[in-house]
């Protein structure tokens, strides 16, 4: 039987049907290392001869599920997991970048990759350069003779943007650079940038692919050739998952299809409540058609996500307020969980950011970003109405 649909492939894909001891769930293997019967095996071992499990570093049967669904869900040939977002994407940065080489990140970034390429990049020889919003032609006039990777987020945080993925990739291709996408905002379920010919994609999978707020993890996905070359930098590197962490992420990703659908639904509903509303200044979310990207994002995603931006008619203070009010979300950094999470940007994600640039990268002091979980749409919607008949006209 060939398994095709996402909430198929979410909760059987990547998992042996026969498990250790006839398990029904893949087991927790938690061990540092794997003992061999003796030098004969470990010798074929060396050879070549036999395949298995050495150490702990270099993998884990639990680890491997994991990976093997994500990868059945993103259609790619292999999956690497990570101890975190941040493990993934400096890891993959730092095998495809070399001293002399230029790296090209389009529109916004989550600010810790944006801090790494400004500040730790250059320590390498590799210049990083960012076209702060994309607009179609853009990417082509800013490549160079030494570009070797692309990299975008799709859609972005917190505006949501959305960069045209053919663009990237028919420009990825003549120059011959490594098209990476971060697709945590989107999950498989929404966007599968390898179908567009996207090189690698990476996740932050504390968020949807874990989907619970109790866990840290990342994962980069592609070809086999690709993964392996990470895999080798990771091993240097050494931020690799641990059985436990690897263990919550499978069974997150078994009701991935299931909350990201329902967080889909429940965040247009937030979108096009807040559109409507008077106090209300701005709502960025891709499903609605005043998003600057809407179009591309129609062509793109099976899905808008879950998270909704919106600035209010209001200052700091009484935006600080508002926030308060609400009842339901968590004030809390992250998104893509279970439970709503909400933000006011400038002081949370961006407090790191003189006000000036967070000027320059759209960052008001009114602006909230809503991460809507699984709770009820209506519970939601009438909380965010209490919280703004709170805050002021
Ligand atoms: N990529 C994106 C789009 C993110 O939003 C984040 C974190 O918020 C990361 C990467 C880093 O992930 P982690 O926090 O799991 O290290």
């Amino acid at each position: 039987m060939s398994l095709i649909g996402l909430s198929t492939l979410a909760v059987h894909g990547g998992e042996e049907k026969q498990k250790p001891e006839n398990a029904l769930t893949t087991p927790i293997f938690q061990t540092a290392t794997f003992p061999f019967q003796g030098m004969e095996e470990r010798l074929a071992y060396n050879s070549g001869e036999i395949s298995r499990y050495s150490y702990g570093r270099y993998g884990n049967p639990t680890q491997r599920a994991a990976e093997e669904k994500l990868a059945a869900l993103e259609g790619g040939e292999a999956a690497l997991l990570f101890a975190s977002g941040m493990a993934a994407v400096t890891t993959c940065l730092l095998t495809f970048l070399s001293q002399g080489d230029h790296v090209l990140f389009v529109d916004q970034c989550y600010w810790q990759t944006r801090s790494f390429a400004v500040t730790f990049l250059p320590r390498l020889g590799v210049e990083a350069d960012f076209i702060p919003r994309w607009s179609p032609g853009e990417v082509e006039r800013r490549i160079r003779e030494n570009t070797k990777v692309i990299f975008a987020e799709i859609p972005t945080n917190p505006h949501l943007n959305v960069p045209d993925i053919g663009e990237l990739v028919a420009v990825g291709q003549a120059c011959g650079a490594v098209v990476i996408v971060d697709s945590t905002m989107a999950t498989p379920i929404n966007l599968r940038p390898l179908e567009f010919g996207v090189d690698l994609v990476v996740h932050s999978a504390t968020k949807y692919l874990g989907g619970h707020n109790d866990l840290l993890a990342g994962a980069v996905v592609g070809s086999e050739e690709r993964v392996k070359a990470v895999k080798e930098v990771q091993a240097y590197l050494g931020g690799i998952p641990d059985p436990h962490g690897a263990y919550l992420l499978l069974r997150g990703m078994k009701t991935l299809a299931l909350r990201v659908v329902r967080q889909n639904e429940t965040a247009l509903a937030v979108a096009r409540f807040l559109e409507e509303h008077p106090k209300v200044r701005r709502v960025w979310y891709p499903g609605l058609p005043g998003h600057p990207h809407h179009e591309v994002a129609r062509r793109y995603l099976a899905g808008y996500g879950g998270v909704v931006s919106f600035e209010l008619s209001a200052s700091a203070e009484e935006t600080g307020r508002f926030i308060d009010a609400l009842h339901i979300p968590y004030l809390a950094s992250s998104f893509g969980g279970v439970e709503s999470l909400v933000e006011q940007s400038a002081f949370t994600s961006f407090c790191a950011f003189s006000p000036e640039e967070r000027r320059e990268l759209g960052i008001s002091d009114s602006l909230v970003r809503l991460s809507v979980g699984v709770e009820d749409p209506r519970d939601l919607i009438a909380d965010l109405e209490h919280a703004l008949a709170e805050a002021p006209p």
